[in-house]
């Protein structure tokens, strides 16, 4: 926008006003883009489009947990959940159609890679979820936490956190907007010197044996290195990595997997955010029951980590972490059954 105000020979605030109207202010056309000239705002819509996605469905958990279905061309779709939680509200927001990171505990990997996002993608699902709050409700917090993997789509999620967290754009602090991330490791360390937001690492296993098997990817990037690159993360003083610890009974939930986990943190500035495994079709794992959970994170507390367990949110709809696979549009199932024809 930058540069074709500068073709334009239009001042340069021009530029912000533009986007302020776009993503601050959701204007539906450039014709309602008052205080620009009628030149101007002719000439945007012949070379712009406003960043709009369609909205295909939206379901209501008993818990007011939102979840809202775009559908893309091609019968593609993506999934963002409204997440209610006062004084905050969050919005989980997916970066790629489908995910390539072969996650065996997550329903998303199970479409393999459809496509990226664009970053105005990304941004129009903030844009789409404000317009379903009701009056009294306001937008705190975002995470990437929704389809896909933020660093697999590296330049379009910078690009993204940079509409989430400007002035002109949804005005979030960096410290309200976390990239969760399977452990991308020279795009994690880029992420930290290219953007001011905070970070989640999905960790889930503490032997490469079980995290071979459970996140392929990191055969690329294993525990040791992961572990390395987050403590020499330059962070600020009083930030923390959150890490992400997806419970699956009998498989990672045993006094030795926290013990082990224990061992891992040493020395980083971490929190551990214990995710219950949520059920889908055909996962082939189950969650530990609430006793054992407990005590998997008395385990960590009383080793002097810091650890929450994160509360399952609209479960009903399949709107929980590791349940979005777009697939409750029976039209878009069907599309894509035809695609693979
Ligand atoms: N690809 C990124 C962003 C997705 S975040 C990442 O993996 O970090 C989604 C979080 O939900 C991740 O921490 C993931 O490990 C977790 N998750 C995936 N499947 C899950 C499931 N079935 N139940 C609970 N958590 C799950």
């Amino acid at each position: 926008m930058r540069a074709w105000v500068r073709d334009r020979r239009l001042p340069a605030f021009r530029a912000e006003q533009i986007l302020r109207w776009a993503y601050q202010r959701a204007a539906e056309s450039f014709e309602s883009m008052s205080d620009l000239g009628r030149e101007v705002r002719a000439a945007l819509a012949r070379d712009f489009t406003l960043p709009v996605l369609q909205l295909a469905d939206l379901a209501h958990a008993a818990d007011d947990t939102r979840k809202l279905l775009f559908t893309l061309e091609h019968g593609r779709a993506i999934e963002s959940v409204i997440i209610p939680d006062p004084p905050r509200l969050t919005a989980c927001i997916s970066s790629q159609a489908g995910c390539a990171m072969g996650c065996q505990f997550c329903a998303t990997a199970r479409l393999g890679l459809q496509r990226n996002l664009s970053a105005v993608e990304i941004a129009a699902q903030l844009l789409a979820v404000r317009r379903q709050l009701r009056p009294e409700e306001r937008l705190t917090n975002v995470v990437f936490m929704g389809m896909g993997e933020p660093l697999h789509n590296y330049d379009a999620v910078v690009e993204a956190s940079e509409i989430l967290t400007a002035d002109w754009g949804f005005g979030l602090s960096g410290r309200r907007v976390t990239v969760s991330t399977v452990g991308l490791l020279p795009q994690l360390e880029q992420l930290v010197r290219d953007t001011s937001v905070s970070i989640a690492v999905s960790l889930t296993a503490t032997t490469d044996a079980l995290r071979n098997r459970l996140m392929p990817v990191n055969r690329r990037y294993p525990l040791a290195e992961l572990l390395a690159t987050c403590r020499s993360l330059p962070i600020a003083q009083r930030r923390r990595i959150t890490f992400e610890y997806v419970l699956l009974a009998g498989v990672n939930d045993a006094a030795a997997d926290a013990a082990r986990l224990v061992k891992l943190l040493h020395g980083i500035r971490a929190k551990v955010n214990l995710i219950p495994f949520n059920p889908f079709p055909e996962s082939g794992f189950a969650p530990p029951p609430t006793a054992v959970v407990r005590e998997f994170q008395q385990r960590l507390l009383s080793a002097g980590v810091n650890a929450s367990v994160r509360a399952t949110r609209g479960r009903d709809i399949q709107a929980a972490c590791g349940q979005l696979a777009a697939a409750n549009s029976p039209q878009s199932a069907q599309r894509n059954a035809e695609e693979h024809r």
